[in-house]
């Protein structure tokens, strides 16, 4: 088998998009299946819409999500002369014709086809002009595109590795441009000879290219180079079914990032728009995704964009990581809100990666680490007032906590388990249920109605913040009725 080289084509006019990933992504996992090479090309010869800055965000966007190139960036725009001199072997060999037609003449043209309800296509004016009247023309300076000579009759066939057997009867594709009159290729010309001279074997790419191929395929032949193989992936859809744009929700693969996706997860999830391994397996590792991954197992039918699965498959690997590998990304949003001490790395870091092993299973998204760990990292927190409502009501409770948090101040050893025994003879002798007290106590301790189990938040909050906030009860239940003080702010010692 010839060596697999396949290749990511983004046009850097936006950011690296969630359809635009998704292709990179099948031609990264096809190229690590096969042992082959994924290279990257940077399709910007339209230099009004490319910016640099749009090639950063893809490069950073493919970084982030592990998609590493063997060859490129290769930019389009720093290949131009070699477009040329393709285009002029192609007209050399009689495949190609200058066209002088104007631009007012062609729309005016196409504006009558349309009154007329027929479909237009160019009528082939300059298709056989002499080479004497080509002469005279380009001396007389008139403008002029580089057309295509695509045979008049027949069919052009290819087949495509998900859709299948493709034709298209010739007579229907116009002779397209291959250069513009400001000697610009156009997307067709640099695309095919780019893939020919990259040797590309397999090209995987959006399924609204495949109206393109057949114009391609003719290409190829014209400029004797071998046809790749083409595989067409479905198009991603929204919820609504419609075509997946901005309108549903960030589409840049950076933003979801930002939004503390795991790229992990984000890449598991990209693969299954339009893959499946050929049983419902979702959670897949890279190392499955690149063993399983085939062209076999692409879809024919639109793909669905489901924000849903993403966070969950968000939150199945954000449960099952080492804490070690969750370390750097939980800094930096602990970084970003305030609450990082370098002792997290140093002395502290043990029990940090405790804190992380605690919370993880309830994260959704990394800033969660944030809004659910404040508690065990600052005094700064708040109190949840629906669950003060719900769990703080209770007046007894001002009085039960901080004898409950004199007993637990008592314990030589302060463990997960002595602070479970210790609540729940405790429950005993004042016959109250355990969880009168621990639902309160999870909220004094967190600020929160649900957080992890509570005897694993008391150790590790450690002995002394676990009683100090518990004493707090008799301002924080009942306020000012019970005890006749005001409530300081959590923090200040009492
Ligand atoms: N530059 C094209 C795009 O971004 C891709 C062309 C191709 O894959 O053939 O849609």
């Amino acid at each position: 088998m010839p060596e697999i080289r396949v290749r990511f084509a983004p046009s850097p006019t936006g950011f690296l998009h969630v359809g635009g990933a998704r292709t990179a992504l099948f031609n990264w996992l096809f190229a690590r299946h096969h042992q082959g090479k994924f290279i990257l090309r940077i399709e910007d010869t339209d230099a009004g819409r490319s910016s640099a800055a749009m090639v950063e965000g893809i490069l950073q966007g493919m970084r982030w999500l592990g998609l590493d190139w063997d060859e490129g960036p290769v930019f389009q725009s720093q290949r131009l002369e070699h477009y040329r001199a393709e285009a002029s072997r192609l007209k050399e060999a009689g495949s190609a014709y200058p066209c002088f037609c104007s631009v007012e003449s062609l729309a005016a043209k196409r504006e009558a086809a349309a009154k007329a309800k027929v479909p237009w296509k160019y009528d082939g004016t300059c298709r056989s002009l002499m080479a004497a009247e080509i002469r005279e023309r380009a001396l007389n300076n008139q403008g002029s595109v580089l057309r295509f000579k695509v045979p008049s009759e027949g069919k052009i066939e290819f087949s495509d590795r998900v859709f299948g057997p493709i034709e298209h009867d010739l007579a229907a594709i116009e002779d397209f441009v291959l250069l513009r009159s400001d000697g610009m290729p156009t997307y067709h010309l640099s695309v095919v000879v780019d893939d020919v001279d990259m040797q590309i074997s397999h090209v995987i790419r959006g399924a609204d290219h495949i109206s393109n191929t057949p114009k391609q395929v003719l290409l190829y032949q014209a400029l004797n180079a071998q046809v790749p193989e083409f595989a067409h992936v479905p198009l991603i859809l929204g919820p609504d079914k419609s075509r997946l744009s901005k309108r549903h929700g960030a589409t840049s693969v950076t933003a979801y990032r930002d939004q503390g996706f795991l790229p992990e997860a984000f890449r598991n999830f990209l693969a299954l728009l339009g893959w499946s391994p050929g049983d419902d397996t979702e959670r897949m590792s890279t190392a499955e995704l690149i063993e399983r991954f085939s062209l076999e197992g692409i879809n024919k039918s639109n793909a669905v964009f489901n924000l849903e699965k993403l966070a969950w498959l968000n939150s199945q690997y954000l449960s099952s990581l080492p804490a070690q590998d969750l370390l750097p990304l939980v800094e930096r949003e602990m970084e970003g809100a305030g609450l990082w001490d370098a002792a997290y790395q140093g002395e502290r870091r043990a029990w940090f990666l405790g804190l992380i092993d605690l919370l993880k299973t309830r994260a959704r998204l990394l800033p969660d680490f944030v809004s659910n760990g404040r508690a065990f990292l600052s005094d700064a927190y708040e109190i949840d007032p629906s669950a003060r409502e719900k769990f703080l009501k209770e007046p007894s409770l001002a009085v039960l906590l901080p004898d409950l948090a004199a007993r637990l101040e008592a314990l030589p050893e302060f463990t997960i388990e002595t602070a479970e025994a210790t609540l729940r003879s405790f429950a005993e002798e004042r016959q109250v249920k355990p969880g009168l007290l621990i639902n309160a106590s999870r909220v004094l301790l967190t600020g929160k109605a649900v957080a992890p189990g509570i005897f694993e938040v008391m150790a590790m909050l450690g002995q002394s913040k676990t009683t100090h906030r518990l004493r707090r009860a008799s301002w924080e239940v009942g306020g000012a009725e019970l005890g006749g003080k005001s409530a300081p702010p959590i923090g200040h010692s009492s």
